[in-house]
């Protein structure tokens, strides 16, 4: 469902991607975990163009992002992305949060949007918080309803950034449980994280990001358990 060929990106002379090489299969779920400062947030970036490549070529579904002539906005529609921050629309109700671009964007009917709304609050857990405002609800249920908002667009797959990281600890459980079940339900998801326990019970795959190169990647039991390079066992050793 995505593949990624020989990706560069640079920030000026700050050669920040260089040279990654990730496929990504349906209903796969891949973590990507690394230092801080590796790429990992620009990869993740430019699979859906909120960052243009410097070179190499991305493909998401049937759309290849990094056609000249892509149709950008068809193209980012095949992805959902959560933030470390949440970006709700703070003036707007739950429920509208998740209908808003299902109308603007996909030109779905007002039921036809609420139907999915509502059906995707239910997926996250939220069911009954349709009529609140995003300042009403914790972190936890502010990250909830941003995963619902992204499914809410179907999309081919979930791209999330530190989803937990800017959450209370007592509310990042409640976040993982939703991102767990999903990936049961057989959702296609990237998904850069520092919960390495998280990592390990859930991702197919492991990508152990340095430097702005997959250094070492695998089943979580050999990337997380049991590493073969130095930098992996160095960086795990830190974190764990
Ligand atoms: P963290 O774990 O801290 O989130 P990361 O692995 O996600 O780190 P990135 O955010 O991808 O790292 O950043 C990688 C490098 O690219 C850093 O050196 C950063 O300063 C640089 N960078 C990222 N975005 C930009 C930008 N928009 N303009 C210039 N430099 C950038
Ligand atoms: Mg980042």
């Amino acid at each position: 469902v995505v593949r990624v060929t020989d990706l560069h990106k640079s920030f000026g002379s700050n050669h920040v991607l260089r040279g990654i090489d990730l496929e990504v299969a349906r209903g796969e779920v891949v973590c990507i975990i690394g230092p801080s400062g590796s790429g990992k947030s620009t990869l993740l970036r430019c699979v859906n163009l909120l960052e243009v490549p410097t070179g190499g070529t991305v493909v998401v579904g049937d759309h290849e992002m990094t056609d000249p002539d892509v149709d950008i906005d068809a193209a980012r529609r095949t992805t959902g992305m959560v933030f470390q921050q949440f970006n709700l629309f703070a003036h707007l109700s739950v429920l509208k949060n998740l209908t808003i671009a299902q109308r603007r964007v996909l030109g779905r009917s007002q039921q036809d949007a609420e139907r999915v709304a509502r059906a995707n609050l239910e997926r996250v857990g939220l069911a009954n918080r349709e009529n609140a405002m995003p300042r009403q609800l914790s972190g936890g249920q502010q990250q909830r309803v941003a995963i619902a908002r992204a499914l809410s667009m179907d999309p081919t797959v979930m791209l999330f950034d530190e989803p937990t990281s800017s959450l209370d600890p007592e509310l990042v459980g409640d976040v993982l449980d939703v991102m767990r079940g999903l990936a049961r339900e057989g959702m296609t998801m990237l998904v850069v994280t520092h919960e390495i326990q998280f990592a390990r019970e859930v991702a197919d795959r492991v990508l152990f990001i340095d430097g702005g190169v997959i250094v070492e990647e695998g089943a979580p039991a050999d990337v997380i358990g049991a590493p073969r390079q130095e930098r992996t066992r160095t960086f795990l050793a830190r974190v764990l």
